[in-house]
């Protein structure tokens, strides 16, 4: 059930419209029921009683890439994305999930499974890619462009423990999530050679599973829960000020979401708090350093993408932008609408490919228009989302955090 709290919320919108036009989603389709106005008054039918759920209904509610745009452009302060995330909730307990997304969200329930799946899809998937399935696309990516799967996972590399040659300057937690640690292995390797570099010694507790956020945003919060309390314990086993994370999904779950959830279920909140307050995104981190000296030249032209998870949800736009304009050389340029949404949102881009692609056109001529040879963004699911759309392989798309690290190597 949507909590009494978040039912209050369909009581504050004015219908001003001022979200529709921040709505990418709307901005497509250009129906009521497909803008945050719209979808607020049919909540609100739903919530008196005077509108029964139907598959109609659902369809609108997964037409959204939950991108806060529209929450936060709202005078009335009203949360629209989580109003439509309980919501969501809700017709996940009446409708059920889709058998794909149940099968995967099993696997992100289970890390012994999830691994045993990625060890299976690290041998058998070239030969998929190169015969059965090269031309085809998961959505709006080519088949071709899902990034290959790490040959160890990120966590396998690495003790629990990874101290600083010298002095120890500082020690934090490294909640790692499964997009760097099973597919982009040198973000990891990044986030540690950097944080060592600075003296600080970095903790990856050996047992932290995925941070559930994909499981909670399709509706199925009840499967959510496990990883939450699971991640939530863990962490507060480490007497650790400092979490850190590289993926704009995890922060938003660890700083923002996994409170939200337990509040809404009626539970205890206390210990999602406590990861709340010390959790904090790599650039956030970096940014109490002066890292000059230490940065030599990175011949690029770079731009950057804001993740609506890291600008929107955690409200950081300028720390991965200073990171990188510290760097000597680095000529970097801000692309058209650099916060507006990629067009990825999860499941989004492979359940609505056609607005999707539409989007994350726009993204790709904003980055095309620039001349950069370099996209940076600090969200994975944003990095295949360009990456996988961009016609040429000219353009790399990375993590700040591994501009910093090439910059220190040099
Ligand atoms: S901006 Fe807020 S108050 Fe205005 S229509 Fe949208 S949801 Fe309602
Ligand atoms: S979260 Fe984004 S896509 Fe969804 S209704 Fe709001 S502005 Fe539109």
């Amino acid at each position: 059930m949507i909590s009494n709290s978040l039912r209050e919320e369909v009581y504050k919108c004015i219908k001003c419209g001022l979200c529709m036009n921040a709505c990418p989603v709307y901005k497509q389709l250009y129906f009521e029921a497909a803008s945050p106005r719209g979808k607020v008054q049919l909540i609100k039918q739903v919530i008196e009683g005077n509108l029964e759920p139907s598959d109609h209904f659902l369809d609108l509610m997964f037409t959204c890439l939950l991108c806060e745009n529209c929450s936060v452009n709202c005078p009335s302060g009203l949360k629209v994305d989580r109003l439509m995330k309980a919501m969501r909730a809700e017709l996940e307990e009446k409708f059920g999930l889709k058998w794909q997304k149940r099968m995967a969200f099993q696997l992100l329930r289970s890390s012994r499974l999830l691994s045993f799946a990625m060890f299976g899809g690290r041998l058998l998937g070239p030969v998929l890619a190169s015969n059965l399935i090269k031309d085809r696309k998961f959505g709006t990516i080519p088949y071709a462009k899902i990034p290959r799967i790490n040959r160890v996972p990120l966590m396998g590399q690495y003790p629990e423990t990874i101290s600083p040659k010298g002095h120890v300057s500082g020690r934090v937690l490294y909640f790692v999530g499964c997009a760097t640690n099973y597919f982009f292995e040198n973000v990891g390797l990044s986030v540690v050679s950097v944080l060592n570099r600075l003296g600080v010694e970095v903790i990856i507790p050996k047992d932290q599973m995925c941070c559930g956020l994909p499981i909670f945003l399709s509706g199925a919060r009840s499967m959510a829960v496990k990883n939450i309390l699971h991640n939530v314990e863990i962490l507060n086993t480490h007497n650790v000020d400092t979490i850190i994370v590289d993926c704009a999904t995890c922060g938003a779950a660890l700083k923002k979401e996994y409170t939200n959830i337990l509040e809404e279920m009626g539970a205890n909140t206390d210990a999602a708090r406590a990861v709340a307050t010390r959790t904090q995104d790599i650039s956030q981190f970096l940014s109490r350093f002066d890292l000059k000296k230490l940065l030599g030249p990175v011949r690029d032209r770079v731009t950057y993408h804001d993740p609506c998870h890291l600008a929107r949800s955690q409200a950081i736009r300028e720390d991965p932008r200073n990171l990188l304009k510290m760097i000597p050389e680095l000529d970097f340029v801000e692309m058209e609408g650099a916060d507006s949404c990629c067009g990825g949102g999860g499941t989004f881009q492979w359940e609505h490919p056609g607005i999707a692609s539409s989007i994350t056109q726009k993204k790709v001529d904003a980055i095309m228009q620039t001349g950069a040879s370099v996209v940076a963004s600090g969200c994975p699911g944003c990095r295949m989302q360009i990456y996988g759309n961009l016609d040429t392989e000219l353009i790399q798309v990375v993590h700040p955090v591994e501009l910093l690290a090439k910059a220190m190597d040099h």
